[in-house]
């Protein structure tokens, strides 16, 4: 069964973060002048604007910052199977902040600041999505 939802196009940033998923790994940036650590990938990190950077695997524990329930599935030929679901943006321990669905849960039972780990999803052979799930408070 193939996946029939948008999926991402790993690039030369982003290729080691979608590699450590597939490994079960979430992985972050950080900069090897400051320590500074980011999510999403870039060239240079937006503290000293150093080009320094390693990869470092985050706890993937955190919290909900802020969330939607989308109700309406657009595109409705991809979506209709899929709603309820939440969009999130959780903060991690490491203090960055991503993108991404909780899950393992009913969308009323998503609130502020709710501990959330990451669980992995393959989507595909070379994909594999970070989402979360609720955790025991840390
Ligand atoms: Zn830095």
């Amino acid at each position: 069964m193939s996946y029939a939802k948008p999926l991402p196009v790993p690039d030369v940033e982003t290729r080691p973060f979608w590699d450590g998923c597939r490994e079960g790994k979430l992985l972050l940036q950080r900069c090897t002048d400051c320590g500074h650590k980011r999510f999403p990938p870039t060239h240079f990190c937006p503290n000293c604007r150093s080009a320094g950077q390693e990869w470092v695997e985050s706890s993937g524990h955190g919290r909900v910052f802020s969330w939607i329930v989308v109700r309406h599935p657009v595109p409705r030929d991809i979506y209709a199977g899929e709603v309820p679901y939440v969009v999130a943006l959780v903060t991690l321990d490491e203090g960055v902040r991503i993108a991404t669905n909780i899950i393992g849960c009913a969308p009323e039972a998503v609130t502020a600041d709710m501990p959330v780990r990451v669980t992995f999803r393959e989507a595909t052979p070379e994909i594999t999505l970070p989402l979360f799930e609720p955790a025991p408070a840390s």
